[in-house]
């Protein structure tokens, strides 16, 4: 025993000598980037050119230097992000494959090292890969602030301020706005099944974190808005001086709501009750549809635009109890060229990909924000359906996950041409009926009609546009969803949206709701049609 004692103190006093004779390690807030095996080379070049922007950035907007040495890792892929989360941040390998479904990156303090997982969606486009490389960079300096006593930070206002740094980055590299960002953050939460609160996540930790996001309870996005709204209340010249300043005040204080209290000048429970106050405020207020038109654009045609959307909502008020939930800016373009260059701009796109997407289309859009052709509709009521069609499409989207609506794209599409075509009939141009003729007049002239059983996953509704053709399939899919209506009525639509979210597949949402498979109803519908056809 004595022996083993000895030992001890033994290696105690080696590392303590070790500790006092060594030179600390020069630092100079180098950020090296190293890249797994088979990264590609414009993702190195990017993640460099992020790093040096976000360094700049630091300096000039935050006067901040960074003064330690940051590795960031790039890893090409899932597995070889799981690798390097076991090798170079030693997490346990049960961990480190749960950090890997979930995280885009990950930044560890005691290493001074950031992986990034490439495979991760929020990877895949220039503007959120950048925003994910100035987050996990920000983490980096929140340690070097706190001098590495950034677990005693609360957890929310880490991970909001490094997406809210993200955001800022973002913004300043040409991409989009801290604004828009701002109100997409809005959106998701407005259209979120359920989320965790501001006060679930007021002192959280990893574990609680994690599960949250296992749970699709939104945790960041929360956490987003309670530092847009704590930043908002802070005068303009001080924000990023109150974040750095909380983190050094952690290191001070030893303790993350006294920190707080100090750096933004009122207590955590303070700042719950007046956040929750306009949480509620922001989440209660009606949809805002924005709409953004070009010189070129007359506003008689944007008022057709914005006339059709508010038809389309009283619809949903209407007959579904319900409405649109999350805001939407609608940009009118001008012509083909106007159209191509506005979807590159807005939804970050290469020239080439906004060509090959501009070809096919007339409208394209994302959660909040759609572009629409105008050239392409000449007349008033082509206008109303094509404005209709996209807030149905919106709608569908807010009650049911896309994933589980994708199991039956005839459906789908068919609806939003069945409201836009009552949306018209609103409007007091063509009637249903008119459509539905005019749906039935043009499958005539088609020499071969599909089944709608060809018509279910999104990749065979694109394979059948090129055996088909894109009108046909959406004619017939159109028809077919307006017999169903005429059979069990426009509510019949919600009750379907409604079960496709609870059996998180459209298909089996359908046989609850109708009473029969969808494949039996293709057969049926198949015969109907052929004598009608006749
Ligand atoms: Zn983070």
């Amino acid at each position: 025993m004595k022996k083993i004692l000895a030992l001890l103190i033994c290696i105690g006093a080696f590392a303590l000598a070790f500790f006092l004779f060594s030179p600390p390690a020069k630092t100079n807030g180098t950020i090296e980037v190293i890249a797994e095996a088979t990264t590609n080379q414009k993702m190195i070049d990017d993640t460099k050119k992020t790093a040096t922007f976000f360094k700049q950035f630091l300096t000039e907007d935050m006067h901040i230097e960074l003064t330690r040495d940051v590795k960031i890792l790039i890893c090409p892929t899932r597995e070889s992000y799981t690798t390097v989360l076991q090798r170079e941040i030693h997490l346990p390998k049960d961990n480190a494959i749960r950090q890997a479904k979930l995280s885009a990156g990950i930044s560890n303090d005691k290493f001074h090292m950031v992986a990034l997982n490439g495979a991760a969606e929020k990877m895949k486009t220039p503007q959120n890969s950048t925003s994910a490389i100035a987050h996990e960079l920000f983490h980096q300096v929140q340690a070097q602030l706190s001098n590495d006593k950034n677990d005693k930070a609360l957890y929310w206002l880490k991970e909001g301020t490094a997406d809210f740094i993200g955001a800022t980055v973002a913004e300043k590299s040409g991409y989009q706005s801290r604004e828009q960002w701002k109100l997409d953050t809005i959106n998701a939460l407005r259209t979120a099944p359920s989320y965790a609160s501001a006060s679930e996540i007021m002192h959280i930790d990893l574990e609680e974190w994690t599960n949250l996001m296992e749970q699709d309870q939104s945790p960041y996005q929360m956490s987003d808005l309670m530092v847009c709204y704590l930043v908002s209340q802070q005068s303009n010249d001080k924000s990023y001086a109150s974040i750095a300043n909380y983190f050094r005040l952690v290191d001070q204080l030893d303790d993350g709501d006294k920190a707080f209290e100090q750096a933004f000048g009122l207590t955590v429970n303070q700042f719950l009750v007046n956040f929750q106050r306009w949480f509620l405020d922001t989440m209660n207020k009606p949809a805002q549809i924005e709409i953004i038109r070009k010189p070129e654009i007359t506003p008689e045609v944007a008022t057709d635009v914005e006339h059709s959307a508010a038809l389309a909502r009283q619809f949903f008020q209407n007959k579904w109890n319900s409405d649109l939930k999350a805001s939407q800016r609608i940009v009118l373009t001008e012509s083909k060229d106007a159209y191509t260059a506005a979807i590159a701009k807005e939804f970050n796109l290469s020239a080439e990909a906004a060509t090959q997407k501009s070809k096919s289309s007339v409208w394209w859009g994302n959660n909040s924000t759609t572009v629409l052709d105008m050239s392409a509709l000449s007349t008033k009521h082509q206008i109303i359906f094509a404005t209709a069609t996209i807030m149905m499409k919106r709608f569908e989207l807010q009650v049911a996950p896309q994933k589980a609506m994708s199991t039956l794209c005839w459906l789908t599409n068919g609806s939003a041409d069945v409201i836009a075509a009552h949306t018209v009939e609103m409007a007091g141009i063509y009637t249903l009926e008119n459509y539905k003729a005019s749906w039935l007049s043009s499958l005539r002239k088609t020499t071969v009609v599909p089944n709608l059983a060809e018509l279910k996953t999104e990749q065979a509704w694109e394979d059948a546009t090129t055996k088909y053709s894109i009108s046909t399939i959406s004619n017939l899919s159109a028809l077919a969803t307006a017999s169903l209506i005429e059979k069990y009525g426009f509510e019949s639509v919600y009750a379907w949206l409604e079960a496709t979210k609870e059996y998180g597949d459209a298909e089996k949402a359908f046989q609850a709701v109708y009473g029969i498979s969808a494949n039996q109803f293709a057969t049926d519908f198949k015969k109907s049609l052929t004598r009608q056809l006749k």
